[in-house]
């Protein structure tokens, strides 16, 4: 398994995870990762839990993101 780069988006910390778990923690300042402004638009926030668990499954077995996916990781979680 690939590891992913992540960003907080509280305090800009970069970090690699192997991490499955839906929610990773950022090393730098302990808050909960994170939640991009789409979230707040058009998504309930158990549509994003499930959402996000479906990301994080496709970046940790190497599948591609369709365009939703792609708009809610946007400069926040990539493959590296
Ligand atoms: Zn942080």
């Amino acid at each position: 398994m690939k590891p992913l780069k992540v960003k907080c988006p509280k305090c800009n910390y970069e970090w690699e995870t192997k991490s499955k778990l839906t929610y990773l923690t950022c090393v730098s300042c302990q808050r909960k990762f994170l939640r991009p402004q789409e979230y707040e638009e058009d998504m309930s926030a158990e549509e994003y839990e499930l959402k996000l668990k479906q990301i994080i499954y496709k970046l940790t077995h190497d599948k591609e993101l369709d365009s939703k996916e792609e708009k809610i990781v946007g400069g926040i979680v990539k493959r590296i």
